[in-house]
């Protein structure tokens, strides 16, 4: 049965149980049951349902498989981390991350302003800050500030100016200096799809000779001993281990050398994100396991050390896919299927058809397992001539609508029938005929990067595991975009079932969304966030909480700037009262589509 590669993505936090996928943790409740749960409140529309349990999960991962190397080869160095706050920001997934963190002060990495001020309210006095990314001389104060309050935070510089900053600030506000990092542009590159984050080129970092001249600067103004880490990230998932393996050398050699030359407090070497998500529900990408990344780390910069001479420094990550991508599974109903309503009852059938149209028909009753591929592909060819003969005014509008559901029917009848072994010819045939499945939410909100990157998500339907699935899917979306499509790709291709949604529901869930997505989707046709709900244990017993409803169509229009009592005003002096009060209430719900129950 097909299972929709849970093996490769799941990391075993799903299971597939009879005909439904469940969460693998404490009473193990189905999603769908889940989902019944939620809209019985009347939440309709699509869910992100988050998991704060598995956000626990990879922190304790994280910092497991570092202790395990540590362990293993007697490193001298501590291990730290952060969670990058560009990854998500938002607060039902922030809370969590930092109550699962604290046992292990676990930090956060700000690269903004305004993430500099989260970091600043919600991270536990003591666990790491770092800043990353392009500075001015009131977000340098901001970090003076912050480290006023007591906070452990590190500026990373990004560039010579942001060192002089830092100077200016420190002489003109007399307040302590936060710790300062040096982002290192590499000369080695890191790999996968967002590979620009290293390399020579890179948008980020200092140069050799730059380096050398901030540890000028750095002892010149009395700052040397702010100096506590070096930096660098040389992009995001990871498929190999091999362009860490040169960066780690490449920044070892570099933090012993500027050890050597009296930086006398730098400890560390902050080794960026980067850890892998699997995505793929066909092939692993990661040629490299957790623990071996981690062993990688630690025995390279042993290594280094050793050889230089110097201290076996601490390490500091800032994976944020890693800890965040499994946490976030985003549902959406099903509203309908476009060729659904070409059942038996669609024939219109004469008493006096076409000849093309009685070989169809024959062909679909005497079809059966042996005939089924040849069938179907004389009942393609028939539909062609009949086609054909429309556009040559042969056959008339009825004929044509007999011919298209007679051959639909005839399709999904043989791939019913099919044997494994024909699986290469239904893969020729099947993006010609392919199912449409409207889903109830917005592409460009939810799955941004799936519109920007091409990024693949893991997609299966919360029900009906039991049953193979027999359509060749492409999905869309609620937008009047074209782009809101995830087309069949005969490549990768999802099956998705033949359901009637006049008797029966069907779910889709999209998983290991909780990276980047929620922060990315855009407002685009005026959709705004799903509802959200995270989902707690308490006793053994599942707890919806947090609930965040989708937002109301009043409030998208009043965040784009609109007068909101300018509009409701005008809308008002066009209906009478008591038909205004029906807008009114239409007005201040959110826009997703609401047919079918769904
Ligand atoms: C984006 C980013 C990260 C996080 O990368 P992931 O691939 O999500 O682990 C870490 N550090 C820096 C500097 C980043 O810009």
């Amino acid at each position: 049965m097909n299972n929709y590669g849970i093996d490769i993505w799941g990391d075993d936090n799903f299971i597939i149980e009879k005909d439904k996928v469940l969460l693998n943790y404490e009473n193990k409740p189905s999603l769908i049951s889940l989902v019944n749960e939620i809209r019985e409140q009347d939440y309709k529309g699509p869910l992100l349902l988050r998991f704060p349990h598995l956000i626990n999960k990879q922190i304790n991962k994280l910092y497991t498989l570092f202790d395990n190397a540590i362990n293993e080869y007697e490193y001298k160095g501590k291990f730290n981390a952060v969670f990058p706050l560009k990854v998500n920001q938002l607060p039902n997934f922030l809370h969590p991350l930092i109550k699962a963190g604290e046992k292990f002060s676990y930090g956060l990495e700000a690269g903004s302003k305004a993430e500099l001020f989260l970091a600043m309210t919600y991270n536990k006095i003591g666990a790491p800050i770092t800043v990353n990314g392009f500075k001015d001389k009131e977000m340098i104060h901001i970090a003076f500030l912050a480290k006023k309050m007591g906070h452990n935070i590190t500026l990373i510089i990004e560039g010579l100016n942001e060192l002089k900053t830092i100077i200016e600030v420190e002489k003109e506000t007399n307040l302590v200096s936060p710790n300062v990092g040096l982002r290192l542009r590499l000369f080695n590159q890191g790999g996968g799809a967002w590979a620009k984050s290293g390399g020579i080129d890179s948008k980020f970092g200092l140069s050799s000779t730059e380096i050398l001249e901030a540890f000028d600067m750095l002892k010149e103004h009395n700052l040397i001993h702010n100096l506590t880490m070096i930096h660098f990230h040389i992009g995001s998932a990871l498929n190999s281990i091999q362009p860490l393996k040169k960066a780690l050398k490449e920044s070892g050699h570099i933090y012993a050398e500027l050890i050597n030359l009296g930086a006398i407090n730098l400890r560390a070497i902050n080794i960026g994100g980067g850890l892998n998500v699997e995505y793929s529900a066909y092939k692993r990408t990661a040629q490299y396991n957790f623990q071996e990344f981690a062993n990688d780390v630690v025995f390279t910069l042993k290594n280094i050390s050793r050889q230089k001479g110097v201290e076996e420094p601490d390490i500091f990550t800032e994976s944020g896919r890693f800890i965040s991508a499994s946490s976030t599974v985003l549902i959406t109903p099903v509203l309908e299927l476009f060729s659904a309503d070409y059942g038996k009852k669609a024939l219109r059938l004469k008493d006096d058809n076409p000849p093309l149209i009685k070989e169809l028909i024959d062909l679909y009753e005497d079809i059966n397992s042996k005939t089924a591929l040849e069938f179907m592909h004389d009942s393609i060819d028939h539909l062609e001539s009949l086609l054909k003969l429309f556009d040559l005014g042969y056959i008339d509008l009825v004929d044509r609508s007999n011919a298209e559901v007679l051959t639909q029917l005839i399709i999904k009848k043989a791939i019913s029938l099919l044997e494994v072994d024909d699986y290469d010819e239904l893969k020729r045939i099947e993006n010609k005929i392919q199912e449409k499945y409207l889903l109830n939410f917005s592409i460009f909100q939810s799955l941004p990067d799936y519109w920007g990157i091409n990024q693949e998500f893991p997609i299966m339907p919360l029900t009906h595991l039991d049953k193979k699935p027999t359509r060749s899917a492409s999905l869309w979306d609620i937008t009047c975009d074209s782009d809101g499509e995830i087309a069949f790709d005969s490549e990768k291709p999802l099956y998705l079932h033949d359901v009637d949604l006049e008797k029966e529901e069907y779910f889709l869930g999209f998983f290991n969304v909780g990276a980047y997505q929620d922060i990315l989707g855009m407002r685009h046709n005026l959709f705004s966030h799903p509802t959200e709900i995270n989902i707690v244990f308490k006793n053994e017993k599942v707890i919806c909480e947090k609930i965040l409803e989708s937002q109301k169509i009043i409030d998208i229009l009043e965040d784009i700037d609109y007068d909101t009592n300018e509009i409701i005003n005008i809308l008002k002096n066009r209906l009478d009262k008591d038909m205004y009060k029906i807008l009114d209430k239409y007005l201040n719900e959110n826009s997703y589509l609401k047919t079918t129950g769904n």
